[in-house]
């Protein structure tokens, strides 16, 4: 049985979560966690992507509750969205350090770098649901692009890799080695196969087990998560938000 100590994957009413900061920090409290990143999606996504205007304001909500509660520490992430072939993500220059933790995943819905990323990366991809045309091609050229976002941008955690879009387990868990990221293992999408997390542990990928709430009983709930990575046989020190790893290697 792990101990997940911390949940660094929460939404709040800043995208398109139902609770506040307050309250997603309160049901961590409950639960029991150290940790809580509060990680709303990215600018970019079309419809509930946070806003540029409320990074100031969340900034200011968190550090307020960090000195009001002494037994959790929050802190302030952003789940990105991956919008160029290249790999850029959708986090201007200007903002690359408002964030503690960032975390990034394939999304649809959300606005592309260019016109050819937004055929690449989201009508090629929407299509092959309908009609799987040279699907490796496409397998491996969306494995490069989350590479080269996680070489050129700090991401801590990928979230749910292979939801949305077919990728390369092995190649990805390979970039995600080499750059210091986390793959999550998500408890609300149910696209992560143990046979998929024993793969990315062949090639020594670390993880995150997250919530990926949007509500905020859902905080701290990672029951779905930590089956699958029981049954691929993760050890604790291989999960970056177990008591065990945070432990190892914080200070
Ligand atoms: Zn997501
Ligand atoms: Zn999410």
């Amino acid at each position: 049985m792990y101990h997940i100590i911390a949940d660094y994957h929460t939404h709040t009413r800043y995208s398109h979560g139902k609770g506040s900061i307050l309250d997603n920090v309160e049901a961590a409290r409950e639960k029991g966690l150290k940790q809580i990143a509060i990680s709303d999606h990215g600018f970019g996504h079309m419809g509930f992507g946070m806003a540029l205007s409320d990074i100031s304001k969340m900034r200011k909500e968190i550090s307020s509750l960090n000195q009001r509660f002494s037994d959790i520490e929050i802190l302030m992430g952003i789940e990105a969205n991956l919008t160029g072939m290249d790999g850029t993500i959708d986090i201007p220059d200007s903002e690359r350090n408002a964030f503690d933790m960032i975390l990034m995943g394939f999304h649809k819905a959300v606005k592309p770098a260019g016109i050819r990323d937004g055929w690449q990366l989201f009508l090629r991809n929407g299509l092959d649901k309908l009609i799987p045309f040279q699907r490796e091609e496409l397998t491996q050229r969306n494995t490069e692009a989350l590479g080269k976002a996680m070489e050129r941008y700090p991401i801590r955690i990928l979230t749910h890799p292979g939801a949305k879009i077919p990728i390369d387990s092995a190649k990805l868990a390979k970039a995600a080695v080499r750059n210091g990221t986390a793959l999550e293992i998500n408890a609300s999408h149910g696209y992560m196969t143990v046979e998929y997390v024993r793969t990315a542990l062949k090639e020594g990928a670390f993880f995150a087990i997250s919530s990926d709430a949007h509500v905020p009983e859902k905080v701290g709930v990672f029951d779905r998560a930590i089956a699958i990575a029981e049954a691929a046989g993760v050890p604790p020190q291989r999960i970056i938000n177990s008591e065990e790893y945070i432990q190892q290697y914080s200070r």
